[in-house]
């Protein structure tokens, strides 16, 4: 469509050389713009036009010392994209490869995000190009408390609350939060993601990863069907990956493959839950690699490869962006796929996601199936507010009904007029409109 071929030049050109920024707006333009056409309020008042530009940036400068003495230096960031329905709310990720583009298709999907939660949350991103893979303790804390250092005069509770993503799990939190409170001298709840002692909610840790498999649970009911029984394929062995994992153990499902940036285990057997011990110990407490994995219990190592080979009836990508392309789509339907839902943040590539959508797949983009941890963000901050702990009961029902109300916003905006569900179209739809409604009613912002 010339409308949005017009759009996406405009935007290229403004942020260039930014690759995965540009995918995530065009993946949204597809759907919003021939929407926005039907909605003339929205396009009058350039809500699209708006959306895909920052509020604010923060780039700043990370120095930092090595249990060698060495002086090394990082780049970090923080992309505050949209506050109109609450204060800017997303992770922030620590790995070598983060740059603008990166934090800006994040902070870009987290609107969409959050806003499909229902709760009182805007859009961010953050992070740096740092490597905690290989660092000490020590480092990993000296790196934390630098980043704090500058990043804590941009943030607080009301106003943006960073959490974890890849690279920031438990450890960063708790150093990041020290950091804050002792430059701010406030206990509040700027981060989420915190430990249980310390403010944090039950459920965060495993929230994406529940919420992932909640989520897939009503994409099955469509097709009279459900998780127990089947064999999954989960990329990934992080955060994401691991609470995925647990939740389809629990309700009966066989998961045969995790991977780390190194390769893939398949473990045809069967993960169960002495092997998933294992794993938890293996990538949280001693940081090895999942090929250990493939050693301890003499099952197949790919090194160097993604586990989409592997036959399949549901495909999890919880790993990171582009990690699954056309090829691997094509082998996954061919190899008896018949479901593929986002753990990662825009794991498949456009070209993939055509594929599914094509062939009748159940599709789900992360910013559906992933935003159980965001939620559950969400309701730490409701409980730091109130100075409430939740029991895991009451939190884990409410990330059901978050995902379940999901679900229902994406079948109420994805139906095509063939009859067929995008749940592309309906994520996106069903994000938007209570965005862009805000932004309406709060006038030229
Ligand atoms: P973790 O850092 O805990 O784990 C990341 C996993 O992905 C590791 O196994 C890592 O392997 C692998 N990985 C990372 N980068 C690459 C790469 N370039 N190539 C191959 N493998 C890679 O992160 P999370 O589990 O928290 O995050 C995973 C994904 O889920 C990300 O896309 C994140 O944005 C998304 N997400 C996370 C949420 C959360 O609550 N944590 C919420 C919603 C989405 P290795 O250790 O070798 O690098």
């Amino acid at each position: 469509m010339d409308s949005i071929q017009a759009f996406m030049s405009r935007v290229i050109s403004r942020n260039p050389g930014e690759n995965e920024f540009h995918q995530a707006v065009h993946e949204v333009a597809e759907t919003i713009i021939p929407f926005a056409e039907t909605r003339p309020v929205y396009k009058k008042a350039k809500i699209l036009e708006r959306i895909v530009e920052p509020e604010r940036v923060i780039i700043f400068r990370v120095p930092w010392m090595t249990d060698q003495g060495e002086i090394e230096v990082n780049r970090g960031y923080r992309v505050q994209m949209n506050s109109a329905i609450g204060p800017y709310k997303g992770g922030l990720r620590f790995h070598p490869s983060v740059n603008m583009s990166t934090l800006k298709f994040l902070a870009f999907e987290q609107i969409f995000k959050n806003s499909l939660t229902q709760l009182p949350m805007g859009g961010g991103k953050g992070g740096a190009d740092f490597d905690p893979k290989g660092k000490s303790d020590r480092e990993v804390m000296m790196f934390c408390q630098s980043f704090m250092t500058e990043l804590f005069r941009h943030i607080s509770s009301d106003n943006d609350i960073p959490a974890g993503d890849i690279g920031v799990g438990a450890r960063e939190i708790g150093y990041l939060f020290g950091q804050y409170k002792r430059l701010k001298n406030e206990f509040t709840g700027v981060l989420t993601g915190k430990g249980a002692s310390y403010g944090g909610s039950l459920i965060r840790p495993e929230a994406t990863g529940y919420g992932v498999v909640y989520f897939v649970e009503q994409m099955l009911k469509l097709r009279k069907s459900s998780i127990k029984g089947k064999t999954i394929v989960i990329s990934g062995s992080g955060n994401v990956a691991q609470y995925t994992l647990e939740k389809c153990l629990e309700l009966g499902a066989k998961v045969v493959t995790l991977s780390d940036s190194g390769g893939y285990i398949y473990d045809e057997k069967g993960i169960d839950a002495e092997k998933f011990a294992y794993i938890m110990h293996l990538k949280n407490e001693s940081r090895g690699r999942i090929k250990s994995y493939a050693d301890k219990f003499g099952c197949t190592y790919v090194e160097g490869k993604r586990p989409w080979e592997v036959p399949c009836d549901i495909a999890l990508p919880n790993a990171t962006q582009n990690e699954l392309n056309e090829e691997d789509a094509k082998l996954l339907i061919k190899n008896g796929c018949m479901c593929v839902a986002e753990g990662a943040n825009m794991p498949c590539t456009p070209e993939a996601i055509a594929v599914f959508e094509n062939n009748d797949i159940l599709y789900s983009p992360g910013k559906a199936a992933n935003a159980g941890g965001v939620a559950v963000s969400g309701l730490e901050m409701s409980q730091n507010s109130l100075r409430l702990s939740w029991s895991r009961e009451e939190v884990d029902h409410k990330l059901q009904e978050i995902m379940f109300n999901i679900h229902a916003t994406c079948t109420k905006y994805g139906y095509k007029p063939d009859g067929r569900l995008s749940y592309v179209q309906g994520a996106n739809i069903g994000g938007f409109v209570r965005v862009a409604d805000a932004m309406l009613a709060q006038g030229i912002v």
